[in-house]
Order: structure tokens, then sequence, then C-alpha cells
């Protein structure tokens, strides 16, 4: 058992009757995530998705969560309020099933990272560019066991492996200790 330690958590609160599909969430993060930062705007890059079907008034925003290496045996559908939903449209994860949440360059899997590389933000990008007030950023505290994190740098070098092979991976790694030690 691991040490108890104090973790603030941090949530944003979709409320779905608010999001008017208006997709400025999607900019806001793509630009906020491009190499150098703000340089370009790529909803295809974006850590958030609105899932939207105008004739239907369907706007769902989902965050991107977990990477998950294969696709699920069966599928939700969801009937809410008398408004069907497609299948996988609440589902946070990037999967080989679809497009959604990888980076469209290297495929790579995409997650929502709360904008932590800027702590000068007082509130996610997207939260403050969703003039509609349908996002609600939220922190509490919460004790937790300390654990060593390693699920991220897993993740990415899983889909490297898938994407270019181990061989391939492990040659890439030895060069580059290679020409750091000369
Ligand atoms: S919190 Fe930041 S990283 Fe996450 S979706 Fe919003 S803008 Fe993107
Ligand atoms: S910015 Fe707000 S209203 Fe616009 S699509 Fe995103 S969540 Fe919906």
């Amino acid at each position: 058992m691991g040490e108890k330690k104090k973790k603030i958590v941090k949530t944003i609160r979709v409320d779905v009757d608010k999001c008017n599909g208006c997709r400025a969430c999607e900019v806001a993060c793509s630009a906020f995530h491009a190499a150098p930062q703000y340089s370009s705007n790529n909803p295809a890059r974006s850590r958030i998705r609105v899932i939207r079907d105008p004739l239907k008034d369907i706007y769902v925003p989902v965050y991107a969560g977990e990477h998950a290496k294969s696709e699920c045996m069966g599928r939700g559908k969801y009937t809410i309020d008398g408004k069907e939903y497609d299948e996988c449209a609440f589902c946070r994860a990037s999967c080989p099933s679809r497009d959604l949440f990888k980076e469209p360059d290297s495929g790579l899997p995409l997650k929502c990272d709360m904008c932590e590389s800027d702590p000068a933000l007082s509130e996610p990008l997207c939260v403050q560019w969703c003039l509609a007030d349908a996002l609600i950023y939220e922190e509490r505290e919460e004790e937790v066991e300390e654990e060593v994190k390693s699920e991220e740098l897993e993740t990415g070098l899983e889909s490297l492996v898938n994407k270019y092979g181990m061989d391939k991976l492990m040659e890439t790694v030895a060069r580059m200790s290679i020409s750091k030690k000369g």
C-alpha cells in the first residue's frame, strides 16, 4: 500500500442543453496544442470534439480520454429525451474503430491534459472560449494512494510499436542513444 497524499481533482462538467455546436472549444484546444503554440488551428487535433447533428438538435462535447488498444466487442446506443445518439457518440477513447482523437499526421492518440502545460491559465482554454457556458470547470481535493504513473508513456510507446514495429523502434532508440553519447 502506498502513502496517502492530497490530490486536486480537476473536472469539466458538460451541460449538453447549453451547447449550441459553435465548436469554439475545438478551435481553442487545437490552437493551444499547435506547435508552435497558437500557430494554427485544426479541430482534428483537438482533445475535445463536438458530436453534432443539427437536424436532430444534437450537440455533445466529448473529451478525449484513455487510449483503447482494440475496439469494443459490443456497442451501446442511447436514446435520451427522444433523441437517438450514434453508436460510440459518448465514448472518450481513441480507438482503432474511428478517426476521432488521433493526431492526424502521426496517428498517435490524443488525450485531454486539462491545459496543464500552461500553469498561468486560470481555467482550461475550452472552458474560457465556451461563451454559452456549456463547459464548467470545477476542482476538488481528494486523498489518494501515491503511485508511480507511467500509463501515458506506455500508451505512446505502444502506439509507436503498433505503427512502426518493435524492431524499428529499438533500432531508432539505439541510434539515438549512440548519438547522445557521442
Ligand atoms: S481542457 Fe485543454 S486540453 Fe482539454 S480539451 Fe479543453 S482545451 Fe483541450
Ligand atoms: S464552445 Fe461551448 S457551445 Fe460551442 S461547441 Fe464547444 S461546448 Fe458547445
